[in-house]
């Protein structure tokens, strides 16, 4: 049996006439950049979300660097981010000319550990961007006190967790604003780079509106200088038929991960550690993460049996070259550090089969009984 890591065909070969008839009256209109399907999605995906305004642009990475642009972050600031992430959560801190101060994460969620954000903040920290990781939402409850004892700007990366909620409330309704990416992979995912920021403030609504389409609001209007990130007409016709399909796709991810879960639970006990779910939240499972002792062995015995694994990520923030100037060593992180050699994303998504889901567990027993006696 072949088990890939993502099936991005399958899901379109599920909704293929209604794919391809938005597509068409796209090309039929000829009118490729904005117009009313963007206007149509932005809408929608507001509503689903629960904020007043969704501004669509290029990307989830454009989507963090002009929200944070929007609230006037730049040079000479500092902004808390976790430590296990993907890039883009730091990067676009960078790119603002700000500086990423990482935070360690939790040992049982993997988001930032909002007991360890106090002491990270200096007279120069001006926001936090938690990120609500591998699906599963950061401890906003929390978050949001820290930041409003120091009045600090909230910036939720949301580019994993489409439809993920804490106490009933989703994520990307809690910070002062929320960034979404819809790369193909992620749970809402265009056919090519998309991304969103979403925001009930709607005098900065229009500045990241501003900043998205070089400076104008009207055509050749350009009040400050900006960038060009939109989403292209084609991507909002996708993204708006398979918006309609996100809270069936999540509830299927959700009862695969059960499935994961409990099989690992009786066939494994003890040796592979399933994710956690924090108490009141709904897990979206964009990414299905399991700790293992030889982890690469594992992987490499799956790869064998045709069954495609991942590593998200190899490195922790701090430990990428890219941030060796920072000069940070394994103790300043070790729930990060000691994450990097076990975790391993078994494959997930909507369309995986319980007969899939039990070859893999299947698999997974037979690499350790097999790494036991060698
Ligand atoms: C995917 C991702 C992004 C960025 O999204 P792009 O659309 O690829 O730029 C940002 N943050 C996290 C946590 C992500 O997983």
């Amino acid at each position: 049996m072949n088990v890939s890591f993502v099936d991005l065909r399958a899901q379109y070969l599920s909704i293929k006439e209604e794919i391809d008839a938005a597509i068409w009256q796209v090309l039929d209109s000829a009118s490729f950049i904005g117009g009313e399907w963007v206007a149509k999605f932005e809408r929608a995906f507001a509503q689903y979300i629960g904020r007043r305004f969704c501004v669509s642009c290029g990307n989830g990475t454009d989507a963090i660097e002009v929200a944070l642009k929007a609230f006037g972050i730049g040079p000479g600031d500092e902004v808390i981010v976790p430590a296990y992430t993907w890039i883009s959560t730091a990067e676009a801190v960078s790119n603002v000319g700000a500086v990423p101060v990482f935070v360690d994460v939790e040992e049982d969620y993997y988001c930032i550990d909002p007991q360890l954000i106090e002491g990270k903040i200096t007279s120069k920290t001006k926001a936090i961007i938690p990120v609500h990781f591998y699906g599963q939402a950061a401890n906003m409850p929390a978050i949001m006190q820290i930041a409003q004892k120091h009045q600090l700007i909230v910036i939720e990366d949301c580019a994993q967790a489409h439809g993920a909620s804490i106490e009933g409330k989703k994520a990307g309704n809690w910070g002062h604003a929320a960034c979404f990416s819809f790369y193909p992979g992620k749970n809402l995912g265009a056919y090519g780079d998309a991304g969103a920021i979403l925001i009930d403030d709607e005098r900065i609504a229009e500045t990241i509106r501003r900043l998205c389409n070089h400076g104008q609001l009207v055509k050749h209007e350009h009040l400050v200088e900006g960038r060009n990130s939109r989403l292209d007409t084609i991507q909002a016709a996708v993204l708006s038929v398979k918006l309609k399909y996100l809270e069936l796709w999540t509830e299927q991810r959700i009862a695969n991960a059960r499935l994961y879960t409990q099989l690992l639970q009786e066939q494994l006990g003890g040796s592979i550690l399933p994710p956690k779910v924090r108490g009141n939240t709904r897990h979206v499972f964009h990414l299905y993460v399991v700790q293992c002792e030889q982890r690469d062995w594992i992987k490499q015995y799956l790869a064998k049996h045709s069954i495609q694994t991942a590593i998200h990520y190899p490195r922790a923030l701090p430990f990428l070259e890219c941030y060796a100037y920072m000069g940070h060593c394994p103790e300043d992180f070790p729930k990060s550090h000691a994450m990097q050699k076990r975790i391993l994303s078994l494959p997930m998504y909507a369309e995986l089969t319980g007969e899939q889901i039990y070859y893999v567990v299947n698999c997974m027993k037979d690499a350790i009984l097999e790494s036991k006696q060698c």
